[in-house]
């Protein structure tokens, strides 16, 4: 496996990062994870303005040009024969003494790169959907940075599968913000898409924004708005979306069936689209 590290493209066992970055110590940086389908990259644009926007928000200067993160995309797909994956790309802050005060400005960010070869198209959860537990959100307020602090998440999914779950949709003030790593929404029996609306609690989802065009496309109605577990549990289908899952339904939340507990028509119908029309603009 070939590894990318500030400009050398190495094998994996040699590919290191100092114990001092701020990633590592503080999780003080952000991440992108952009799906490869057919060799080639999926949304690749909207991965670079999220990316951009992460890095504004937390003032770290980007390390490299689009063209560049492409050019180093496409090298990694193509070095470690990515057909279908993901690359995962990481920005930390850089390499400085152990403070809490952000280093002064001379320090460089790490830029780190790495391709996962995955059969994501064929997935057991389109037939099977996915078994979701709710816990509370106990992650901070700026959800809507894509920064690399994902222990509560990780825990809640690792929860959520002690539990004999999939995943967890976490809950803030009573109301369902996202899943753990993905995007949640429900579908009313009249058809209409529900999820919540875009602010600080979630993360901007690349796919979310995709899937939502294609919704609208199809004359599918969606409301942007908080609902709550209850409202889940009494929904006709239900369904998560992420750069690696696509559009990934749901049949059963805190041991509730939704509809008749198989993936729902409008969960399939948004993934067909959606995979169509990423395979096409994929570059
Ligand atoms: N919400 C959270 C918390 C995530 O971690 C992710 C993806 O990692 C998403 C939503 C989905 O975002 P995207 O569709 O850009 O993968």
């Amino acid at each position: 496996q070939t590894v990318y590290v500030n400009g050398d493209y190495l094998p994996k066992d040699e590919a290191k990062i100092s114990v001092f970055d701020r990633a590592f110590l503080f999780a003080d940086a952000v991440y992108e994870v952009t799906s490869v389908i057919g060799g080639k990259l999926v949304d690749f644009a909207g991965h670079m303005a999220r990316l951009h926007r992460s890095l504004g928000e937390l003032d770290i200067e980007p390390p490299v040009s689009d063209d560049e993160m492409l050019d180093i995309h496409r090298r990694l797909v193509a070095e470690n024969a990515i057909e279908e994956g993901m690359i995962y790309l990481q920005v930390t802050r850089g390499t400085a003494d152990r403070d809490f005060l952000f280093p002064e400005k001379d320090v460089r960010p790490n830029l780190v790169l790495f391709a996962q070869a995955k059969s994501l198209i064929d997935n057991p959860f389109v037939e099977r959907g996915q078994k979701i537990v709710s816990m509370e959100d106990l992650r901070w307020r700026r959800c809507d940075i894509k920064t690399t602090q994902l222990l509560y998440a990780s825990w809640a999914k690792s929860l959520a599968h002690a539990d004999g779950a999939d995943d967890a949709w976490l809950v803030r003030d009573g109301f369902i913000t996202e899943g753990t790593s993905n995007n949640a929404y429900i579908v009313k029996e009249d058809g209409t898409i529900v999820t919540r609306q875009l602010s600080e609690d979630v993360l901007s989802g690349i796919t979310r924004s995709a899937v939502l065009e294609c919704a609208r496309q199809l004359q599918m109605k969606v409301e942007e708005r908080p609902f709550t577990v209850e409202e889940a549990k009494a929904a006709a289908e239900a369904f998560s979306t992420s750069a690696s899952s696509f559009v990934n339904p749901v049949v059963e939340i805190d041991g509730s069936t939704i509809g008749n507990g198989a993936p729902g028509p409008v969960a399939r119908r948004l993934r067909e689209i959606y995979l169509e029309k990423s395979r096409a603009a994929a570059i």
